[in-house]
């Protein structure tokens, strides 16, 4: 059992296999990046947006 917040290179190489890879798309005006999780995306929002908008996040993951 490991806490959500611990990225592991090892399972994170595991998690990227077709069809499995959580995509997380920051569907702000112009932008349209790609995360593999909602915490790297609020973290980009935060940084580049400087916004903690928890909407218009496109995701099929959840
Ligand atoms: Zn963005």
């Amino acid at each position: 059992m490991l806490p959500s917040h611990t990225h592991s290179p090892h399972l994170l190489t595991l998690t990227l296999t077709p069809c499995r890879t959580p995509i997380y798309i920051c569907a702000f005006t112009g932008c349209n990046r790609l995360f593999p999780n909602r915490d790297r995306l609020m973290f980009h929002r935060k940084r580049d947006h400087e916004s903690e908008d928890t909407s218009a996040i496109v995701t099929w993951n959840e």
